[in-house]
């Protein structure tokens, strides 16, 4: 499968190096200002995107126009999504859009908000959330930390909002705490923590690279090709749940 690279930055460049691996041919690398010629796309049977919030809607909607395929992991441009949505149906194109295209990341959130749910049944269980990042990191909670911490809210009854740490007195049971950590190079660790008097459940997900991320967009290219509509890294893994598992409920958790 031919596939082009649309944003040849920090990812595109990750891309660029596992798409062998994976069995997907690099047809072409597009970078800023250098525009969608269709002459340099044609042939290509998906583009992926990793450029900027600004920009990533007009590349979608043009690649849509010219019957290309996509996969989008440029974050930021979701108030946009309905006009590209409109794109691609109209052309009867695909596309997978996702903030966080790490296979294990999208299973840990799956673990996590079952996790929540069976913990919920011993009201002696307090939840915590705490994430920790290399020390450029600007930005805290990450963005997967918020999407986890949303998660637990909507998996746990007695959580109604959460607040990072300190908190600022003795902390209400039913405010979930997330704490943060910047240090060293870590890539990126999320730990759940369910602790009651007794003892501790604890969930952790650490990445070790970018290429989590890579991997899942390029897994995410070769199934979207020839799949019509517009789709995020979740209908990806209850394909691969159902798949795996034909006769169980499983592929249906969300
Ligand atoms: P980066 O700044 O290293 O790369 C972005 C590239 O896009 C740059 O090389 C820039 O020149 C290029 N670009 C800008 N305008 C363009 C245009 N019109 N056409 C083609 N290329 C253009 O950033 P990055 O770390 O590679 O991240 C890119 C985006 O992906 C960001 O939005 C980031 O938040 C997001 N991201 C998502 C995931 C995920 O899993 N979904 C993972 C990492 C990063």
């Amino acid at each position: 499968m031919r596939i082009a690279l649309v944003g040849y930055g920090r990812m595109g460049r990750a891309l660029d190096a596992l798409a062998p691996e994976l069995g997907l041919h690099v047809a072409a690398r597009i970078d800023r200002n250098e525009g969608l010629d269709p002459d340099r796309l044609a042939g290509v049977d998906v583009a992926i995107d990793f450029t900027l919030p600004e920009v990533a809607p007009d590349v979608l909607r043009r690649l849509a126009e010219l019957g290309i395929d996509a996969v989008s992991g440029t974050t930021g441009w979701y108030d946009r999504l309905d006009d590209v949505r409109a794109a691609v149906e109209r052309a009867g194109t695909g596309l997978v859009y996702a903030p966080n295209f790490s296979i294990g990341v999208a299973l840990f959130r799956r673990m996590v908000r079952d996790a929540a749910r069976l913990a919920a049944i011993e009201p002696d269980y307090d939840v915590h959330l705490h994430e920790s990042h290399h020390r450029h990191k600007v930005d805290h909670p990450s963005g997967t930390a918020v999407a986890i911490a949303d998660d637990l809210l909507e998996a746990h009854p007695r959580k109604v909002r959460w607040e990072e740490d300190p908190p600022a007195g003795e902390r209400p049971p039913e405010v979930l705490g997330v704490s943060v950590s910047r240090h060293g190079s870590v890539p990126g660790t999320h730990v759940v923590q369910f602790d009651g008097p007794h003892d501790r459940i604890e969930l952790r997900h650490e990445a070790r690279s970018r290429d989590g991320f890579a991997r899942g967009a390029l897994e995410a290219a070769r199934w979207i090709h020839g799949r019509p509509g517009v789709f995020t890294l979740d209908d990806l893994l209850d394909a691969r749940l159902r798949d795996a598992h034909p006769d169980s409920s499983d592929a249906s958790t969300t």
